[in-house]
């Protein structure tokens, strides 16, 4: 199953990356929204979307609405540790636009597959 991980923090990436690696997922990183919308329409067989929602050039938010329009069954996770005001608003709002999981920053590998798992 392939995976797409956005995010605009490397070390955030390769986390999730080396986790759902372990497992057996393929995997494959974008650096921001707009780059992951690019890889999602070059590589047509994206599973699941795991996406942080506060990234430069294009957000979280802005991208999962996208990605809903050009692919419904996607499943979208939603990942924030939030600005001044708290993961908890951009999670919530990112809920309302379609994401089928939310995960608040920081979290463990564990913590990670079995929010996965859930949504499959
Ligand atoms: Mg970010």
């Amino acid at each position: 199953m392939k995976i797409l991980i956005i995010d605009d923090d490397s070390s955030v990436r390769k986390f999730i990356a080396t986790t759902l690696k372990k497992e057996n997922y393929t995997v494959i990183e974008a650096e921001n929204g707009q780059e992951g919308l690019q890889k999602i329409q070059e590589e047509r067989d994206v599973a699941i979307i795991i996406t942080d929602l506060i990234m430069p050039q294009k957000e979280g938010i802005e991208t999962i609405m996208e990605v809903r329009k050009l692919n419904p069954s996607i499943k979208i996770m939603a990942i924030s540790g939030g600005g001044k005001v708290g993961p908890e608003s951009f999670l919530l709002l990112a809920d309302a636009v379609g994401a089928n999981a939310t995960l608040k920053k920081p979290f463990s590998s564990q913590e990670l597959l079995m929010s996965l798992r859930l949504m499959e």
